[in-house]
């Protein structure tokens, strides 16, 4: 890549030059992306390095990435260090929504585009954002439970306070049953976040969560598969993992094991080599000055942000083999292999 040194530096708001299928003015040689990511500790997320990495090199690309594994300063320090080498555009998966809107601001100022993967950075003039539909995770996974579940007590444990996901799932999830609680039916007996999306946290709530209620629940949603993974471990605990229907996401192996298993309900499947090689082609015509034709548009607290949302699939043991192991997500080895 390289940019040259000596022009003006292309305002945010503009193509960064070019257009029209040729690269930015005064650029030689491929087409540089960096890919800032917040983590590779979980599981979903090493997928994401993979398959974005190789969609942006099938088109001709060069990725440099970092992952910062949660801590802010470090995600913030690997972007500026991705700017200052000259990328032509940076991808972010931003760990804390609010802190990283910093670094679209240092991108700006050099000219460099920013593309949201999966999660927004809110606050912040974001060129565009790539993801799935977030509030229609949650809810599908509402929509699940509440067919097993139509009344009774509900758990709901959450996501990382930090990610602007978590607040969309939880707002998927309300939509479904609120009408549900106003009517009384459904009382949500507990209601917390789980710190940096950290299982250890999922199962110190879900045994709060217990204890507070006497061990009687009657349905948990999970932000995710990781935090259902704590959930299922403070039901276990108590003898009642397989009794209380669970709802998860992410279609992570060990929880499609558990839903085959019969100790959580459902999960829901977000096609990641879709999200990636979409990221790839819009950051892409991003670097070059084009148009993405987003049609969606989410509000971040400061502009609506040009959207694309790509659609979730709700998966549990009727539809798994058809779903997730179809398209080769998991070998159906390894999801059966327990049961
Ligand atoms: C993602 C989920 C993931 C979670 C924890 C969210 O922003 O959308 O797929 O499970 O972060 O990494």
């Amino acid at each position: 890549g390289g940019r040259s040194g000596t022009e003006p530096a292309a305002s945010a708001s503009q193509g960064a030059g070019g257009g029209g299928g040729v690269a930015p003015s005064g650029h030689s040689g491929p087409i540089k992306i960096g890919f800032a990511m917040d983590t590779l500790l979980e599981e979903r997320w090493l997928r994401d390095r993979d398959l974005f990495k190789a969609a942006a090199e099938a088109l001709g690309a060069e990725v440099v990435i970092e992952a910062a594994n949660g801590d802010d300063a470090k995600q913030i320090s690997q972007a500026e260090t991705m700017i200052g080498e000259g990328v032509d555009i940076l991808v972010i998966v931003p760990h804390n929504a609010a802190a990283t809107a910093a670094i679209v601001k240092r991108a700006h100022s050099s000219g460099i585009k920013v593309l949201a993967y999966d999660r927004l950075v809110n606050n912040a003039d974001i060129d565009l954002y790539v993801s799935f539909d977030n509030e229609k995770v949650g809810e599908l996974q509402a929509e699940a439970i509440l067919k097993q579940v139509p009344r009774g007590k509900y758990v709901y444990i959450g996501g990382a306070d930090t990610d602007n996901n978590a607040h969309m799932f939880k707002q998927g999830v309300f939509n479904v049953i609120q009408p549900k609680i106003d009517s009384g039916d459904i009382r949500v007996v507990y209601d917390q976040w789980s710190k940096d999306w950290l299982p250890a946290n999922a199962l110190a709530n879900m045994r709060a969560a217990l204890d507070a209620n006497g061990d009687r629940i009657d349905a948990v949603i999970a932000a995710n598969d990781a935090t259902a993974g704590g959930v299922v471990q403070a039901l276990a605990e108590r003898g009642l993992a397989g009794r209380i229907p669970i709802a998860g996401q992410d279609a992570d192996l060990a929880a499609a094991q558990r839903i085959v298993e019969g100790t959580q309900t459902m999960t829901v499947y977000k096609p990641i080599k879709l999200l990636a090689e979409k990221a790839a082609e819009l950051a892409f015509k991003l670097a070059r000055g084009e148009d993405p034709g987003a049609d969606r548009k989410v509000n971040n607290g400061k502009i609506e942000v040009p959207s694309v949302l790509l659609s979730p699939i709700a998966v549990d043991k009727f539809n798994i083999d058809e779903t997730i192991i179809a398209e080769g997500f998991h070998t159906r080895e390894e999801v059966y292999k327990n049961v």
